[in-house]
């Protein structure tokens, strides 16, 4: 038996694709699979997307384009960091970003403006060659402070209004869901897609459903005596008879060493990890002796993955992730 399972819902995500498209009112939805498709599998979820009315595929290297070329012969994919490898771009009908140096020709290019996220862009735009069939942006701030990516939108719109027959394509998830003004002529959008909040919020706010579950079992019950501990540094001594149970899921499979301290939920209750989490295993509080083999969800029934990020103090993009995807430690099923 697997150690633990994960479980993508594609029909979560085509979903998900058909709420952002109403939220964009009329502009495309470009589907950011990059990063193995934050964890869900980036095949998996590009077909869900474009199912669900995506009109173009987002990677962030050239590799994951050409990988993704193999299962999607007909559709855009773009690829969002700067490439050096023109040539096999162009052999796999990739489009490039293109953020400063030369314009490669022979292959579609979008050019990247710098609008204040301080990080890739130019900070001018040249006269676009014939090539070039998109102009972008990236918003630093559209989760928490709409008043600077407001003064992006209009960088942008300014920089952008003599080239309005190129595809003009500025907006994330957090913009496409809340801050119309960016949305112009395509959303490039990753996080809602697979129902995690772009706000560290409850998905459900703005529409969306989970795509994906963590399950696990109890591998092991047993008791703690006043004084005994478990796990590397002692770091949960228990002080009165406690009942713990040992899950066969650790770091190595993304379940951080940070998220000590957040709860999973054992037969459906939720129950706090204690302990430093190890490699290969954590350990949960219970409140009596429960059969080994007993369920543990990490993600899913409800349980998001934003509570563990906050637990962790990150967000739920670097949680989803970090799950790992070694089939020898984890089995991934996909429904449909
Ligand atoms: C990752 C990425 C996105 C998607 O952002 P989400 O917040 O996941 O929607 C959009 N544009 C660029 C340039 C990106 O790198």
């Amino acid at each position: 038996m697997h150690r633990s399972e994960l479980t993508i819902d594609l029909g979560a995500i085509r979903h998900n694709a058909r709420r952002l498209l109403e939220a964009l009112a009329g502009g495309e939805l470009w589907a950011v699979v990059k990063a193995d498709g934050y964890g869900h599998g980036a095949g998996d979820a590009a077909r869900a997307a474009l199912d669900g009315g995506a009109r173009a595929l987002c990677v962030a290297t050239v590799q994951e384009g050409i990988a993704l070329r193999e299962s999607e012969p007909e559709a855009r994919i773009v690829v969002m960091s700067p490439a050096e490898e023109v040539a096999a771009a162009r052999e796999a009908r990739l489009e490039l970003v293109v953020s400063g140096g030369e314009i490669p020709s022979d292959v579609p290019v979008h050019l990247k403006l710098d609008t204040g996220m301080g990080r890739w862009g130019l900070s001018e735009l040249p006269q676009p060659p014939a090539n070039v069939v998109g102009l972008m942006s990236h918003l630093a701030t559209a989760d928490y402070d709409p008043a600077f990516a407001l003064r992006q939108v209009e960088r942008f719109r300014e920089a952008t209004q003599p080239y309005s027959h190129l595809t003009r394509h500025l907006a994330n998830s957090a913009a496409a869901l809340r801050l119309p003004d960016a949305r112009f002529d395509a959303a490039r959008c990753g996080i809602a897609l697979y129902g995690i909040s772009p706000f560290e919020a409850d998905p459900a706010e703005d529409g969306l459903r989970p795509a994906l579950s963590w399950r696990s079992r109890l591998a092991q019950v047993r008791v703690l005596q006043p004084g005994e501990s478990t796990g590397y540094g002692r770091r949960f001594v228990a002080e009165r008879p406690t009942w713990i149970g040992i899950v066969p899921v650790g770091y190595a499979d993304g379940f951080r060493r940070d998220m000590t301290g957040t709860e999973v939920l054992v037969d459906g209750e939720p129950r706090r990890a204690v302990g430093t989490v190890s490699m290969d295993a954590f350990a949960v509080g219970l409140d009596r002796e429960l059969p080994a083999g007993t369920p543990v969800t990490i993600v899913g029934d409800g349980l998001l993955i934003e509570r563990h990020a906050e637990a962790a103090g990150t967000i739920g993009y670097e949680i989803a992730c970090g799950i790992g995807s070694d089939p020898s430690r984890t089995r991934r099923v996909v429904v449909d």
